[in-house]
């Protein structure tokens, strides 16, 4: 479906193929192989000169209905779905690098990511190189000859630093390396990294896509060559793909994304805005707010803050801090203690001792993660309920 149809409308009809029943919701193709009207058809779709579905591993409709649509929505060429969002990133990853080359990574990424850069990668010959992601010159400085790959996350968990989408692009045409954003936080409905110039969008359909906490899932969006030629081979050998059943709650999952974050992102301001005002909070960090250090660039790139927020709790020393941390986190009772994110139901964790508790106190101190954060991921409860449960847990 074409760009001229605006995004709630590609949300809920982009993609959408029929099949010979005419069904109007889309179907769910729960087979893991299709069948040919004869030995030749059978030659030609193998060999890639017929078009059709061969086996679920590489094409199902289902799945190929999810990829149209989540594609129309980052306003890519074409996406290939995964497993996982790290399915999504190890596959590009494979795509990208080879044994010798290098990757530049903003420090603050999810936690699997620097495993995978890291520790699986590097036992291949692979070595990463994390930088601030905001500082546009510690990009550039880290580059080197035998860089391939500038992968980032913005905003950042949980600090919600914002790298300059348009700056790492011309890095990338500079260097030669593929430019990649891991787009779960802010999601196309705050966020399309394609308008300033980046070869690769990543999900984790996990976390916004689906919204409601069901299956994991994730996808690769870019340029058809990119797409075809070198990431379906791997997709297609290495077998890391999306099954139909969660493609098809992903696919349903598309059709509220815009009025789900756009929700949840107006909670999370009013949610922002008035934790600046508390006594005891010392910082909330959120790209919806004036105070934010780069607030123009947020104008700039998002189109919304996301519902994800952070703040801090004031104390005179670090064990001072968590054990505030830790009696507010104890007191809210409706919020859910996980370290999930993207649900209808407004999550809540300690990033110190949780998504970031296995970087090493010196790690942590440099990253800017102190024992007084605490992150919320907005759902789509009342924000007056979230409000007061805040307020009570605030005083515990
Ligand atoms: C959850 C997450 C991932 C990994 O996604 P899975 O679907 O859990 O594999 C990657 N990046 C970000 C930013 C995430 O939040």
């Amino acid at each position: 479906m074409s760009e001229e149809f605006r995004f709630d409308t590609r949300a809920v009809r982009a993609g959408t193929q029929r099949s010979t029943f005419n069904e109007h919701s889309e179907a769910l193709f729960l087979t893991s192989s299709f069948v040919f009207k004869s030995a030749a058809e059978a030659a030609g779709m193998f060999a890639g000169s017929e078009d059709g579905f061969v086996y679920s591993r590489f094409s199902n409709p289902t799945v190929r209905m999810f990829e149209q649509r989540l594609a129309a929505l980052e306003g890519a060429q074409d996406g290939l779905a995964t497993a996982s969002g790290m399915a999504a990133i190890l596959s590009t990853a494979l795509a990208a690098v080879k044994t010798g080359d290098h990757i530049v990574c903003s420090a603050s990424v999810f936690g699997a990511t620097v495993q995978l850069f890291s520790t699986i990668l590097g036992r291949f010959g692979v070595d990463t190189t994390y930088v601030r992601g905001a500082d546009p010159a510690a990009w550039r400085a880290a580059i080197t000859p035998r860089t391939r790959l500038l992968f980032c996350e913005t905003p950042s968990n949980p600090l919600m630093e914002i790298v300059d989408l348009a700056a790492l692009a011309a890095l990338g045409r500079e260097s030669g390396a593929l430019t990649v954003v891991d787009n779960c936080f802010c999601t196309p409905v705050m966020q399309r990294p394609f308008d300033f110039g980046v070869d690769v969008v990543i999900h984790s359909g996990t976390k916004y896509l689906d919204g409601q906490g069901r299956v994991l899932g994730g996808a690769v969006l870019g340029k058809r060559d990119f797409i075809r030629n070198a990431l379906l081979p791997i997709l297609r050998s290495a077998g890391p793909c999306l099954s139909p059943f969660n493609a098809w709650v992903l696919l349903k999952g598309l059709e509220t994304l815009g009025v789900r974050l756009r929700a949840q992102s107006a909670a999370a301001l009013e949610l922002a805005r008035w934790l600046e005002t508390q006594p005891g909070v010392s910082r909330v960090f959120f790209t919806g707010l004036e105070s934010h250090p780069q607030a123009a660039l947020a104008r700039l790139q998002q189109r919304g803050p996301g519902a994800v927020l952070t703040f801090e709790l004031a104390g005179d020393s670090a064990e001072a801090q968590r054990a505030r941390a830790w009696r507010v986190i104890d007191a809210v009772q409706l919020m859910s203690i996980t370290a999930n994110l993207g649900d209808t139901r407004t999550t809540i964790t300690h990033p110190s001792s949780t998504t970031h508790g296995r970087l090493t106190p010196e790690a942590r101190a440099q990253a800017g993660i102190t024992e007084g954060l605490v992150r919320i991921a907005v759902g789509l409860e009342d924000v007056a309920d979230l409000q007061a449960d805040l307020a009570r847990a605030l005083v515990a």
